[in-house]
């Protein structure tokens, strides 16, 4: 795992937010699309930390500052980041979390910690192609997978209170 896949490890977050409006920035303007002031703070918002954040609680933060935060408009906002590749759902949560990726095709798999809360990308995306290769064998069409598997972090288990 890259260095900057590790939340935890006393990295600049910053950095990962700029990156992040960077690459959201360039993704927009090569797919022609438009990375509207909502959009954008919706997924700086979403990027505020490693956890995932909940459509309801990103609606709140959006109607503090002022935004137009009828729940449409917030979920056509997800719903943009999502299909754009910028956010991935976490499902077990119900929540959204930023991609540290989005400039290259993957499927979102999670490490999810029990203590912290904080989510990171699991990129192993050898899984898809033994997924994709048993659902074969089983005459399976694969629509979606879900991984998310949880645990301690590293941080979260070196900090824990020994004994
Ligand atoms: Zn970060
Ligand atoms: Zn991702
Ligand atoms: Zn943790």
């Amino acid at each position: 795992m890259s260095e900057e896949q590790r939340p935890q490890s006393g990295h600049n977050h910053s950095h990962c937010i700029e990156t992040a409006l960077d690459t959201a920035e360039q993704l927009c303007a090569e797919q022609g699309q438009r990375l509207t002031k909502v959009r954008r703070r919706a997924l700086e918002l979403i990027w505020e930390s490693h956890r995932p954040l909940g459509a309801y609680q990103l609606l709140a933060k959006l109607a503090e500052e002022g935004f137009n935060s009828a729940p449409p408009t917030v979920y056509r906002a997800l719903d943009f980041l999502l299909a754009a590749g910028l956010i991935h759902k976490v499902e077990s949560m119900n929540a959204f979390l930023g991609c540290a990726h989005a400039d290259r095709a993957h499927k979102g798999y999670f490490l999810i910690c029990d203590d912290c809360h904080n989510v990171m990308e699991f990129d192993y995306q050898d899984i898809h192609s033994s997924l994709a290769a048993r659902a074969a064998e089983q005459n399976f069409e694969l629509r979606s997978e879900t991984i998310e598997l949880t645990g301690l972090c590293s941080t979260c288990k070196d900090t824990g209170a020994p004994e």
